[in-house]
């Protein structure tokens, strides 16, 4: 037998699987549902006006593509240091907190994975039940144990708190405790302020150790709002590892663009950790690419192109939460004897819709529409001109 002729097929991707039954399937009038990106009122992806520009001035001042620090872009770290965690923020002003730019929010993940195995090697790790499918497998393949804690209730289409707290109450100090900062994927339950409030006491007083993972700030409430989760995460004290992305929220999917950011004690101790941060850089990928990064940075840091980001992303946010109403109101009419009012509670681009695995196979089989197995549906797939048909679809399968 030779190297590879033992090797079996890996399972799988589970979305990405459904996006190629989506592609083989001849019916015209087939929606996808299933997918993690926001699409306009037009089904497209879209180039965001602001990126546009900025790509502009970037292409009319010719420069060359030298290698960015290990840690990427200076302008680009401090103008998403001061987004995630506040311009007037208390770690910056204290130095306490550091921000290296990632390969989109899966690489600021498996950044600050890396870097735990090497200073934290025995922690467990604890991700919500359920949650974003590639969670388990990115810690696990740096080679963590993960568990779960509860957290969504599909009785009530809302958080199971009091299961998530008791499970925080009774896991080991240094766990480490993955957390949707806002807009949960996939279940679109968030917690309340109130809520947060008694988790950051639970973590900050059993010694546990958050990691804040914020793949859609502006999404929910706004760019400020969502990201408050994070500073009173700060506010409390570190140790905190928070990861970002700007693929949904510049419509930059492709550009790999995020960063993980991490706050510790004191300046003296975050330089230490930067130090090793960059070492896991250095020995993975050695730096990162140069255009999104200054795409974002040049958006963040030029205040008409930072207040045109700010009103596109107001009305991805917008159109995403008018969808929710439209879909809610047309099932109302449709198919009275069924409640859907759970899907205007929920945040972000998706929606567990309820819809059974059974369901959603006869969607799938039945009318070429294409939700995930779970029932979750992306809310911005939704459009004018196949809502009906979706809507009409799913009163069939009820
Ligand atoms: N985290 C969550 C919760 C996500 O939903 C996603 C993307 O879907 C990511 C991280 C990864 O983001 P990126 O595409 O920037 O790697």
């Amino acid at each position: 037998s030779t190297l590879f002729s033992a090797i079996e097929m890996a399972p799988r991707d589970p979305i990405l699987g459904i996006t190629e039954a989506f592609n083989a399937d001849t019916n015209p009038a087939k929606v996808n549902l299933g997918v993690g990106v926001y699409y306009d009122d037009n089904g497209k992806v879209p180039l965001l006006e602001c990126v546009q520009r900025a790509e502009a001035h970037l292409i009319a001042t010719v420069t060359p593509r030298t290698y960015l620090p290990i840690d990427g872009l200076v302008a680009y770290d401090k103008a998403v240091q001061e987004l995630v965690f506040g311009a007037d923020s208390n770690v910056i002003a204290q130095k306490r907190a550091i921000t290296a730019q990632a390969i989109g929010g899966t690489g600021a993940l498996k950044l600050g994975a890396d870097f735990l195995k090497r200073f934290a090697p025995d922690s467990q790790v604890y991700i919500s039940d359920p949650s974003w499918e590639n969670h388990r497998a990115l810690f696990e393949s740096a080679g963590f144990v993960v568990n779960n804690y509860p957290y969504y209730d599909a009785v009530t289409h809302g958080v199971n708190f009091a299961g998530m707290l008791d499970s925080l109450k009774s896991m080991p100090a240094g766990s480490i405790v993955l957390l949707h900062a806002c807009c949960h994927n996939p279940t679109g339950a968030d917690l309340t302020a109130d809520q947060w409030t008694q988790v950051i006491e639970v973590i900050t007083t059993r010694g546990l150790i958050p990691f804040l993972d914020m793949a859609y700030q502006g999404f929910g409430a706004g760019i400020e709002e969502d990201g408050k989760v994070v500073r009173r995460f700060a506010d409390a004290g570190g140790p905190l590892f928070v990861s970002n992305s700007f693929s949904k929220s510049f419509s930059l999917y492709g550009e790999r663009v995020g960063a993980l950011s991490i706050v510790s004690a004191d300046a003296a101790e975050s330089a230490r950790v930067l130090s090793q941060l960059k070492r896991v850089i250095r020995t993975n990928y050695s730096n990162p690419p140069t255009h999104g990064g200054k795409v974002v940075a040049t958006v963040l840091s030029t205040p008409e192109l930072r207040a045109l980001w700010e009103s596109e992303l107001a009305a991805m946010r917008v159109r995403i939460k008018a969808n929710r109403e439209q879909l809610v109101d047309l099932l109302k009419q449709k198919a009275p004897g069924h409640d859907f009012d759970f899907v205007k509670q929920q945040c972000g681009m998706f929606s567990y819709s309820g819809l059974t695995k059974d369901q959603v196979d006869q969607l799938r089989n039945n009318n070429s529409i294409y939700a995930i197995d779970t029932g979750r549906i992306c809310v911005a797939a939704l459009n004018f001109s196949n809502i009906g048909r979706v809507v009409d679809a799913i009163c069939q399968v009820l």
